[in-house]
């Protein structure tokens, strides 16, 4: 697998006429070579084998993690000195988005005279968006596992519970169920607060008659999945189940709209749309979407602001969108989608119907 991955690798290398990619991150590094520690770097080249540095640390885990494409290194000192310094003088590549300013200094340093460092972030980035059948079974998995939560969260209901108390009880229970930790901080919105598309969750308890939002997320054999989902606790009001229905009606012109060839700009407008005919334009503030995999937050995006590159087959993103009424209420609806050749596939399976929950 990873060596197909390092292929498709340097087929981006040519298009950009480099010589060599150095690869640091840790999902980056997971992706190409295997390894699942906290300190490496990889050295991509046209040709010959990828070379994978770490520390003796990482010696047992990278010789049972590495991918057997790649040889090990392991450096005493700092790894990007004894990389820098395993450098030909030729076009490399390097992670602008991720080195810092001190980082590249330290390669300019180290290098041997006449090689060029050229900025190349998110190359590897760009592959990963491009989901495998292994990868989308992993975050399928991920994804099922939160409809399972979904599941288990709604029988134990909400009226009179802390949010925090709701969040711990999420994350624990995805734990216990082999999650190895939350995609990111759960988020449990109760009436006001729902209007806070990043609400942290509070110690306030969640009353009767209102709605709450729940966004949550399980990271499972190293991939992510997303999904949110608004219940009424109690009776809800006609106007929270009218926004309620507006939203879900501008999730699934999304969902439809989602096709390979299709940009995320278009996507995002579709759903946008029918917020915006209903007159709440001002009260969805976000993009529509976001590509989920080894990352929570990854490429490609389906925004205002998204690329004009067509989405392909194999990106997996979410379809989110919200409306946030301050000081009244918010509604958010969240499914985690595959693209298919013809169009999309969800991975979320919960019920988007307006639950009324106690
Ligand atoms: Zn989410
Ligand atoms: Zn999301």
């Amino acid at each position: 697998m990873t060596s197909v991955r390092v292929e498709r690798l340097r087929e981006l290398l040519i298009e950009r006429d480099l010589d060599a990619l150095i690869v640091n991150g840790a999902a980056n590094l997971r992706y190409l070579s295997g390894f699942t520690g906290s300190s490496g770097i990889a050295l991509v080249a046209l040709d010959g084998q990828p070379r994978f540095f770490t520390d003796f640390r990482y010696k047992e885990q990278s010789a049972v993690e590495l991918d057997g494409a790649f040889t090990c290194e392991i450096l005493d000192g700092e790894l990007l000195n004894g990389l820098a310094a395993a450098l030909a003088p030729e076009r490399i590549g390097f992670d602008d988005a991720t080195t810092s300013v001190a980082g590249r200094a330290r390669l300019e340093e180290h290098a041997p005279p006449r090689t060029e460092l050229v900025a190349a972030g998110g190359l590897i980035e760009q592959l990963r968006a491009v989901k495998d059948a292994e990868e989308i079974e992993r975050i399928a998995a991920a994804a099922a596992l939160v409809d399972g939560i979904y599941e288990w969260l709604v029988q134990r209901g909400f009226a009179g519970r802390r949010e925090r108390e709701v969040a711990v009880e999420v994350e624990h229970e995805m734990r216990m169920r082999g999650s190895s930790r939350p995609s990111f901080d759960s988020i449990v919105a109760g009436g006001l607060r729902g209007a806070l598309p990043h609400a942290q969750v509070t110690d306030s308890p969640i009353v009767m008659g209102t709605l709450v939002t729940v966004d949550i997320g399980a990271v499972l054999d190293g991939y992510c999945s997303d999904c949110t989902r608004t219940f009424a606790v109690g009776e809800p009001t006609a106007q929270a189940r009218e926004i309620y229905e507006l939203v879900l009606a501008a999730q699934i012109a999304g969902l439809e709209a989602l096709a390979p060839g299709v940009s995320g700009v278009a996507v995002d407008a579709k759903a946008r749309a029918v917020i915006e005919d209903a007159g709440y334009g001002e009260c969805f503030g976000h993009g529509l979407g976001h590509g989920v995999g080894l990352e929570i937050h990854e490429p490609p995006r389906l925004s205002r602001h998204a690329s004009d590159e067509p989405l392909r087959a194999g990106n997996v993103v979410t379809v989110e969108p919200g409306i946030y009424l301050p000081g009244t209420l918010g509604v958010r609806i969240e499914d985690l989608v595959v693209l298919t050749e013809d169009g999309a596939t969800r991975l979320s399976h919960f019920t988007k119907e307006l639950l009324v929950v106690d």
